[in-house]
């Protein structure tokens, strides 16, 4: 018999899915919703001209193709910490922070999450946000840790809960790592705001918890970097020793070169030193060392400053047309004469709109309307264009009143 005779079918790719049944329909004015990339108001996948110019330089530079070291490229990941904790840091200038360049955000979080497994020195179980990024789940279990959940969002109000999340925290042993989403929450475009982050990094501080931030949209949510860093950077300023992990895939739309970073905020330097040997033995195995392209763009962008500049602004534009999209589809909803209160989709924030629609009304969408996004209704704004909003708004009209 074959070694993999046993081997059982898996369950597609949820995404995937939606990608396949999309590329299927015909008709011509079909719209996908489901991706997790942003598009131009045409529909078209973006590079951002500061990444182009970075390319071009980093390639007139002719530089070699040795491998970087384990951490990867010492000038990318000093401007990401640099881009989310904020120069004046005390975890920067009281050199205390550990950072290594991952496979983007999803390597950050695998990573971070061998390094808990390994060392973390009580309970190895993350609490995630209900609902959460649907790979947290996956990542965090390869990873050898448990999974719990805590209460965050409402489907009454389609907002944050609040209270259940506080309840959640207080509730759960001392000591426990609780992941949070820095800005842009996944898949619910719903955030906490700064007065509740301080609440929650007060609880979490009482409680002695540890504080996991994945960031995978700093910039993309309010268009300002520095407002989407509010989270970390507080916590950092509270006195909690955080973990960070961050994306540039949606920010620098560097999707497909992998760039990312993860961090751990240190007590002082001579811990930061025995973490950081211990992150290189973690990688070492893993992959060697990161891939060096996606890296060099990133860190010729942040550290030109006429380059980083345009970069921010680019950033801005990106979130304005989702901000703009959102409250077109919310304006042609109300004047189609509708019922609801879609108040929501201009209120949450990021890529995605949770829209509240049933899985069911999903599928109708889908099906009757050639609207494709996931079946917990969460539609990705960064889909809709000035061209679609209005038979997307007539869609969903027709199937919610
Ligand atoms: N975390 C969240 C919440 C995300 O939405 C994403 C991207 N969909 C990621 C992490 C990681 O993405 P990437 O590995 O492409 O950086």
């Amino acid at each position: 018999a074959s070694a993999w005779s046993n081997v059982p079918q898996g369950p597609p790719d949820a995404i995937l899915g939606i990608t396949e049944a999309f590329k299927a329909d015909s008709f011509k004015e079909k719209i996908n919703l489901g991706v997790g990339a942003y598009r131009d108001d045409k529909g078209k996948p973006y590079v951002l001209p500061s990444v182009r110019e970075a390319e071009d330089k980093v390639v007139a530079s002719r530089f070699d193709k040795e491998y970087a070291g384990i951490t990867g490229v010492p000038a990318f990941t000093k401007a990401a910490a640099e881009l989310a904790y904020g120069a004046d840091s005390s975890a920067l200038t009281e050199d205390r922070l550990v950072i290594t360049q991952t496979i983007s955000g999803t390597g950050a979080l695998r990573i971070g999450g061998a390094f808990l497994q390994r060392f973390y020195p009580h309970a190895k179980k993350v609490y995630l946000p209900n609902p959460s990024w649907a790979n947290h789940n996956a990542v965090f279990k390869d990873a050898g840790l448990e999974v719990e959940k805590y209460r965050y969002y409402n489907k009454d109000t389609i907002g944050l809960d609040f209270e259940g999340l506080i309840a959640d925290i207080k509730a759960a042993p001392n000591n426990s790592i609780i992941l949070l989403h820095a800005c842009a929450h996944n898949p619910t475009g719903v955030d906490p705001t700064q007065e509740q982050w301080r609440q929650i990094s007060d609880v979490m501080k009482e409680k002695g918890h540890f504080a996991f931030f994945d960031m995978a949209y700093q910039g993309f949510a309010s268009g300002n970097a520095d407002q989407d860093a509010f989270a970390p950077r507080h916590f950092v300023k509270e006195g909690h020793n955080i973990a960070l992990c961050q994306s540039f895939a949606k920010n620098m739309g560097l999707y497909g070169e992998r760039v990312g970073a993860f961090s751990l905020v240190c007590e002082n330097t001579e811990e930061k030193k025995r973490v950081e040997s211990q992150i290189k033995i973690l990688i070492r195995p893993f992959y060697s060392n990161p891939p060096i392209h996606g890296a060099r763009v990133a860190s010729t962008i942040m550290n030109d400053p006429k380059l980083n500049q345009q970069w921010l602004g680019e950033v801005k534009g990106m979130a304005d047309r989702i901000i703009e999209m959102r409250s077109l589809l919310r304006k042609n909803l109300e004047q189609l004469g509708s019922k609801h209160d879609w108040s929501h989709i201009t209120s949450q924030i990021g890529m995605f709109a949770y829209t509240g629609l049933t899985p069911e009304q999903m599928d109708v969408l889908a099906k009757e309307h050639s609207v494709y996004a996931t079946k917990d209704g969460r539609i990705s704004v960064a889909g809709i264009t000035s061209g679609n909003v209005k038979r997307l708004a007539e869609s969903i009209f027709k199937i919610t009143g």
